[in-house]
């Protein structure tokens, strides 16, 4: 442990860059589809338990090459993160809390075994990247440059072990605003059969290998008419998480009349969101000194059934980097179908709403941030 801590970590003086000869051309922002298409170069850093993190580069986007029995395609050693750089009305770029993609990729690398990095120089070689990519990311509003940092083991073995090599690589795709017409309410299928997380486990990380399992339930929801899955955790059937984003519920008391902004506490039964946490400081901020709670707790499938049937259920919305927020019409359950609190010709609550037009007002510049870093 001690020699490790002497290797070299990320250095971001030592990039080399490579440009591409052959430029992409830019697709009309209306064509964009999520994850489809990317920028003309990549980032990759490669790692050796030997030598540590090597010198960073910038090459054209290309293909990797990895020998088959490379340890990331039979054990899953493979951790990524999911962020956006966003630019404003005058052309300036900027990410939203790195830091935080930053300290979540570190502790996922570290629970497989992968190698953790100083994530300040990875922001600054992502900034580098990002400038360098800069035509892709369309002007309009509600456009970004999605950026997807990967980082899988590389040993050539089929032994069952911590790898010896790794290597960072990040990419970035264009991407339309996930709402391009406005709010779309969603309905969700509250799943009973299948556990995506549990504590001790490793849900709370962000791994490859935490998603394929996803796939079935969300189809299973999607073949009865419902567009994602919410995933419950245990006999007492608490509610953690939608699909790919965190899960809030605006509930007014039986007693006090107050309302409060529930959503699952960090206790490894959901993925610490980026977005989650923002709400959740936003909330504290700006609504608790109107009065509502802050509610980072466990509520059973239940007790949000009973709030909808009493009337007390506002509104639930769901919270992640592709939408920001995603408002939630109904949730079945159990063979029962949970009326969120939208009236019938509303798509969004006042909550959802406020939350999105915050969050936005930072990402696009409007509201000076502390949150938002300039590329
Ligand atoms: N939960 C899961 C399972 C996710 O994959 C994501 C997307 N990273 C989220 C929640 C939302 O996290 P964030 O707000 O950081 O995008």
């Amino acid at each position: 442990e001690a020699a490790l801590k002497t290797l070299p970590d990320i250095s971001p003086s030592s990039l080399t860059t490579t440009t591409t000869t052959t430029p992409k051309s830019i697709l009309p922002p209306s064509e964009l589809i999520f994850g489809r298409t990317f920028t003309d170069h990549m980032l990759s850093i490669e790692w050796t338990a030997s030598a540590g993190w090597l010198a960073p580069r910038i090459t054209p986007y290309q293909n990797l090459s990895l020998d088959p029995a490379t340890c990331v395609f039979h054990y899953a050693f493979e951790a990524f993160e999911g962020m956006k750089a966003y630019k404003n009305p005058a052309g300036e770029i900027s990410l939203f809390r790195p830091d935080k993609n930053m300290a979540r990729l570190n502790r996922s690398a570290t629970r497989i075994a992968l190698p953790a990095f100083d994530g300040a120089a990875l922001i600054e070689l992502i900034k580098e990247f990002v400038r360098l990519d800069e035509r892709f990311i369309p002007a309009e509003k509600g456009y970004s440059l999605y950026l997807r940092p990967t980082l899988i083991g590389t040993q050539r073995t089929l032994g069952v072990g911590p790898p010896g090599s790794a290597l960072l690589y990040v990419i970035a795709s264009p991407v339309g605003p996930y709402y391009p017409t406005g709010f779309k309410a969603v309905s969700l299928e509250a799943t009973t059969y299948a556990v995506r997380a549990w504590p001790g486990g490793v849900g709370d990380r962000k791994l490859g290998a935490n998603y394929a399992p996803c796939i079935v339930p969300q189809l299973q929801a999607a073949k009865r008419g419902f567009h994602q899955n919410l995933w419950l955790f245990g006999e007492e059937e608490y509610v953690t998480e939608v699909g790919t984003m965190n899960f809030f519920a605006c509930v007014r008391d039986k007693t006090t009349g107050k309302v409060g902004l529930y959503t699952a506490p960090l206790d490894g039964t959901i993925l610490e969101g980026v977005v989650r946490d923002s709400v959740l400081d936003l909330a504290r901020e700006r609504l608790v000194p109107q009065g509502w709670e802050v509610r980072e707790e466990r509520y059973t499938m239940g007790w949000l059934a009973e709030a909808a049937e009493e009337g007390r259920l506002l509104e639930c919305f769901g919270t992640g980097t592709a939408a920001v927020v995603s408002p939630v019409r109904k949730i079945g359950w159990r063979g029962k179908m949970v009326e969120c609190g939208l009236k019938q010709d509303e798509e969004a609550g006042e909550t959802a709403s406020l939350m999105k037009g915050w969050i936005d007002g930072i990402h696009y510049g409007e509201e000076k941030h502390k949150w938002s870093v300039k590329v």
